[in-house]
């Protein structure tokens, strides 16, 4: 049997139409599969490999880790020097009152820590998120996901929950006292690259200060760099209550967090103790890829680059087939007619008849007829070039059919 065979016996599905793409080596911004053929990435593992894949100060850091100790103890109890060097190194770099950092595996379990938080220490219980967020796929996080086409098949769902228009000033009004948080993306990404207007994020900070409901902002795709800022809320000139982080957190190895006040933490521990609890959340080896994901981030100042890669990004695609390019820094998406011309894009940048290079791309899970262009940050400007060469000659093969 092939590798793909038993890609197909063996492992749960997620979807009918799996791109099953075999891959053998992964780095900077390259695939490789065992053709000989090479592909660029711009996919990123969907905004997790910020500082390129197999970064060598990230993959030092696993090795070295992992001749220390693995798991050793369940979350909170061990001083395990890889979490503490990483949540030290995270406050250092976020405003005080984000200064105490709870670990988890994933995105999705850093939402549903949030949500917990904000109810502790609001003692409310409703929640709103927005449409067409995405939060994760746990049952809390579903609830939260703002598309009922997504939710439908899994209800019952939390109760207590409302959703708003992003960037809409009249929804502000339903943040009120009742409300525990709201939970939003400072830039949503599976919407197809949606930044909201700073004035709207001014506004709704405020609102929530005046209510007492809790900011918390969703940057597991938008942060380390990714909009062209260390993290996206800095563009907006506001400072969140719960931060979440995830993906490129960890480097390449799975992480997740959300970041409050150390003061504000201190209610999980308490009435009842272990209020929130993991087993591998914050796991040593994550924690040290992580860390050096971020210093190697850091040092070698990829964030100062981001701008001029999107503007070359910008300025290259230009075709009649494109109907608007949305972006924040290097979350891009190419909105064509539908999605079946996507889909004929995606295919052709992955075939590339004849050539020795691919692109590897897919689409968004609220807008299917965008192209996700979420590149590593390391891309190179020639890189990027003979992207956007491919991605021209897809966007000829939609005109042709
Ligand atoms: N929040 C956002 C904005 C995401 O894009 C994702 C995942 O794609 C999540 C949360 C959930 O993260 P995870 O898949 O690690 O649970």
């Amino acid at each position: 049997m092939t590798e793909r065979q038993l890609f197909q016996q063996h492992l749960a599905p997620t979807s009918t139409e799996p791109m099953a793409f075999p891959v053998s080596r992964a780095k900077g911004a390259l695939l490789y599969n065992d053709t000989g053929k090479t592909f660029i990435d711009l996919i990123g593992g969907i905004s997790v490999c910020n500082v390129g894949h197999c970064h060598p100060r990230v993959v030092a850091a696993i090795r070295a880790q992992a001749a220390e100790y693995l798991h050793v103890m369940v979350y909170g109890e061990a001083v395990q020097s890889p979490q503490v060097q990483y949540a030290a190194l995270l406050a250092k770099h976020l405003p005080d009152t984000l200064d105490c950092v709870y670990f988890t595996n994933s995105g999705a379990e850093a939402v549903e820590g949030a949500m917990k938080l904000a109810k502790r220490l609001t003692g409310r219980t409703e929640i709103i998120a927005c449409h067409n967020s995405y939060h994760g796929s746990t049952q809390g996080a579903l609830s939260l996901l703002g598309d009922e086409y997504w939710r439908s098949a899994y209800r019952p769902l939390l109760p207590g929950i409302r959703h708003i228009r992003y960037n809409n000033q009249e929804d502000l009004a339903h943040i009120d006292v009742h409300t525990a948080c709201i939970v939003l993306e400072t830039v949503q990404a599976e919407a197809g690259v949606i930044a909201p207007d700073p004035a709207w994020m001014q506004a709704l900070r405020q609102r929530c200060s005046d209510t007492g409901a809790l900011l918390v902002l969703d940057e597991i795709q938008a942060g380390f760099g990714r909009t062209g800022s260390l993290w996206a809320f800095e563009q907006y000139n506001i400072i969140p209550d719960i931060l979440l982080l995830g993906k490129a957190l960890g480097g390449g190895m799975p992480l997740g967090a959300f970041i409050a006040s150390g003061v504000r933490m201190q209610v999980l521990a308490d009435k009842p103790v272990l209020g929130h609890i993991t087993t591998f959340g914050g796991h040593p080896v994550s924690c040290a890829a992580g860390k050096a994901a971020l210093e190697a981030l850091l040092d070698e100042q990829m964030v100062r680059a981001v701008p001029a890669k999107e503007r070359l990004f910008r300025d290259l695609l230009q075709h009649k087939t494109i109907k608007a390019l949305r972006s924040r820094g290097l979350m891009l998406a190419l909105e064509l007619d539908s999605y079946e011309q996507v889909k004929k894009a995606i295919n052709y940048c992955l075939n590339t008849p004849g050539e020795t290079t691919g692109v590897f791309t897919d689409w968004f899970l609220f807008a299917p007829n965008c192209i996700r262009l979420v590149p590593p940050l390391t891309i190179s400007e020639a890189e990027i070039k003979q992207a956007c060469t491919i991605l021209l000659a897809a966007l000829d093969q939609c005109v042709a059919a």
